[in-house]
């Protein structure tokens, strides 16, 4: 299985509704990795470009005002197969038609409220996560040594 990045934002509901612990923890909790991670206040630009697929449709104007009125919080997560479990965790688009156990399905009740973003497929992943992060910003684990065996530190 290839090691995949995919890009979720807990969007302005969640932050609102305080959420974005709940959330954040259901993806950490399959095991993927968190490799980016920042609060942040989305301008028009990027939520244009983010969603430039869904420009001219009827709920366009709606969703860049939406995604732009509050703070997100913008994660990169990392994990074989990481695009489809994220989308499998959110949950169909449309609360309603999103099981228990999802966080569409638990959180939810608008489409227009959906409370999170994940990537659709492998391109717009590379893209989405270019477009929220800098190289800097993602994180090398292989860099990394562990730390949670007792300290030898005193
Ligand atoms: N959306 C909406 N009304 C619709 C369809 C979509 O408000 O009829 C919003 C919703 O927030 C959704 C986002 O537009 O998450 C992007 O739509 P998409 O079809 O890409 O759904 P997603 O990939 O987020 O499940
Ligand atoms: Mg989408």
């Amino acid at each position: 299985m290839d090691l995949e990045r995919t890009l979720v934002l807990v969007k302005p509901d969640g932050v609102q509704r305080g959420l974005v612990g709940t959330i954040i923890g259901r993806f950490e909790a399959t095991g993927m990795k968190i490799v980016g991670m920042k609060l942040m206040q989305v301008g028009e630009g990027l939520a244009q470009r983010h969603y430039a697929e869904h420009e001219g449709k009827p709920f366009y104007e709606g969703l860049v005002n939406y995604i732009t009125a509050a703070p997100v919080v913008a994660l990169c997560l990392e994990g074989p197969d990481a695009i489809a479990i994220t989308r499998k965790l959110m949950g169909a688009t449309n609360p309603s038609d999103a099981p228990p156990g999802t966080i569409r399905g638990d959180f939810g009740v608008e489409i227009s409220r959906n409370l999170v973003h994940g990537s659709a497929n492998a391109d717009d992943a590379v893209r989405e996560v270019g477009l929220f992060f800098s190289d800097e910003e993602l994180i090398d684990y292989s860099r990394s040594n562990d730390v949670w065996i007792v300290s030898d530190e005193g």
